[in-house]
Formats: C-alpha cells, sequence, structure tokens
C-alpha cells in the first residue's frame, strides 16, 4: 500500500507545549517557517487555529508558494501565549530546507 500519496498537505507534527513559572500553559511554535527560509521570529508570520489545528504561516512565503504554513496537531485546547523554539521542530525544519535545496538556489549563508 503506498503511504498517504494522495493527501495534498500532510501533517507536519505535534504542537507541543510547556508551562511557565505560574503553571500557565504556552504553545511552542517553531521559530522557522516551514521552508526553512526565515525566521519567524523577525519575518512576520501568523498564527490561526482552524477547526482545532493550529497553522502557522509564514507571511514572506505565502506570497509564493501555496504550501508555507505548518499544520501541527493540537492536544489541548489553545493556550493564550505561546512561544517560538528553535529547537523542538529542527529536525522538522531541516528535512524541509534539505527538499527545498535540491529543487532551488537554496544555499545557505
Ligand atoms: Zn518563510
Amino acid at each position: 500500500m503506498d503511504r498517504q500519496l494522495l493527501e495534498p498537505s500532510q501533517m507536519d507534527g505535534k504542537l507541543t507545549y510547556m508551562y511557565d513559572k505560574t503553571g500557565r500553559q504556552v504553545a511552542l511554535l517553531p521559530a522557522r517557517c516551514k521552508l526553512g527560509r526565515h525566521t519567524l521570529g523577525h519575518s512576520q508570520f501568523r498564527a490561526v487555529v482552524r477547526d482545532g489545528e493550529p497553522h502557522i504561516s509564514c507571511l514572506a512565503c505565502a506570497t509564493d508558494t501555496a504550501d508555507h504554513f505548518w499544520r501541527l496537531t493540537a492536544t489541548a485546547p489553545a493556550p493564550d501565549r505561546a512561544e517560538l523554539s528553535e529547537e523542538l521542530y529542527f529536525d522538522l525544519v531541516r528535512s524541509r530546507s534539505q527538499t527545498a535545496l535540491t529543487s532551488g538556489d537554496g544555499r545557505r549563508a
């Protein structure tokens, strides 16, 4: 059997949470955009929850590619706060950017 090849866009991973000092839940979002081109703390991004599914969209990539947002699985209701995490989603970004490297001039500085 083929692995979900017909799925237009698969889930990218699971949304991760942590708790701050006051015990409030904080969502950890990827610090890089899905294509690995931009650091989301510097570029503009938008995080929305659609049908219970967090989407983190890179506004810079949104202009030239349709597949510009992370699709993460939420295991809890969306918390009030969110922080960016470079480490947590690093492997996901890395596999993405390697794919991008073979299909364009994505030379990294
Ligand atoms: Zn981007």
